[in-house]
């Protein structure tokens, strides 16, 4: 599944994190690619991701297979990251100029190298932009996971994300499929919150998760400790809202393989 949406900080790293880190609790083998050069998804699972570890900036350009580049997050044995460091800040640019620029993480997502780490599930985790790391993300996934804060101006912005989806779809990968809407840093005191819930939920129906993830502090604390909510405050709200999310993701999943 690629987390993606261009506009900044709506939660596409927390979600990425605490949704891997909650079916890891449930015992599947999740992992996170951190495809944006902040790094953020590596600081929240607690993976190293100084400027010569071994990355995703690597994996891209050829250098590290896959597996070679994935770290155990110390929260999980079951929880694993490819870590992004400030490299891959520069990838962005050196892959305008490769062959098969598109897909090079699609071709490093190879069926033998997930086997040989044992994966359930992978979360890619992009950077708040539309380009060629996105893209990149939209073309070696089955899935797009779009969360979208429950704010004013929530909405604009996502008609660009839906028509590169398409563009995707159309040339470079047909199966791709938006499965997922999740409502995050939800504020019930305001009336705006509902709002834009509501109208998510008209303008996407079904795709859109029933669990609503609150606005809370134990959210916005965790990565300052390089840790998931999960791990840093198990019995939180936003813990628990993340753990439901990752229950729906999951039995969403069960569904598809006995329909198909
Ligand atoms: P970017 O576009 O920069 O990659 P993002 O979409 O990955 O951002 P996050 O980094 O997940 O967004 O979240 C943005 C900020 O909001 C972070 O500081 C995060 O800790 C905080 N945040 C995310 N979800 C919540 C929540 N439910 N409650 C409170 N704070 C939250
Ligand atoms: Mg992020």
């Amino acid at each position: 599944m690629t987390i993606a949406n261009q506009k900044g900080g709506v939660g596409k790293t927390t979600s990425a994190v605490n949704v891997a880190a909650a079916l890891a609790l449930h015992g599947l083998k999740v992992l996170v690619i951190d495809l944006d050069p902040q790094g953020n998804a590596s600081t929240a699972l607690g993976v190293e991701h100084r400027s010569g570890t071994p990355s995703i900036y690597e994996v891209l350009i050829g250098d590290v297979s896959l597996p070679d580049a994935t770290a155990v997050s110390d929260q999980s044995d079951d929880l694993f990251c490819v870590p992004a460091t400030l490299d891959l800040a520069g990838a962005e640019i050196e892959l305008v100029s490769m062959a098969s620029r598109e897909s090079r993480l699609k071709e490093a997502l190879t069926s033998q190298s997930l086997d040989e780490l044992d994966i359930d599930y992978v979360f890619i985790d992009c950077p708040p932009s539309l380009g060629l790391l996105t893209v990149n993300a939209l073309v070696a996934a089955r899935e797009v996971f779009i969360p979208i804060q429950c704010e004013y101006y929530a909405l604009e912005g996502l008609g660009q994300l839906l028509s590169n989806i398409e563009l995707v779809q159309s040339h470079l990968n047909p199966s791709l499929d938006v499965s997922t809407i999740l409502l995050t840093m939800y504020d019930g005191r305001t009336k705006l919150a509902d709002q834009v819930a509501d109208e998510v939920r008209r303008h996407f129906g079904e795709v859109v998760l029933n669990t609503i993830i609150p606005r809370s502090v134990k959210v916005s604390e965790a990565p300052g400790y390089g840790q998931t909510v999960l791990a840093y405050d198990p019995g939180s709200r936003g813990s628990m809202s993340y753990m439901d999310a990752a229950r729906e993701v999951a039995e969403r999943g069960v569904e598809e393989k006995e329909s198909a």
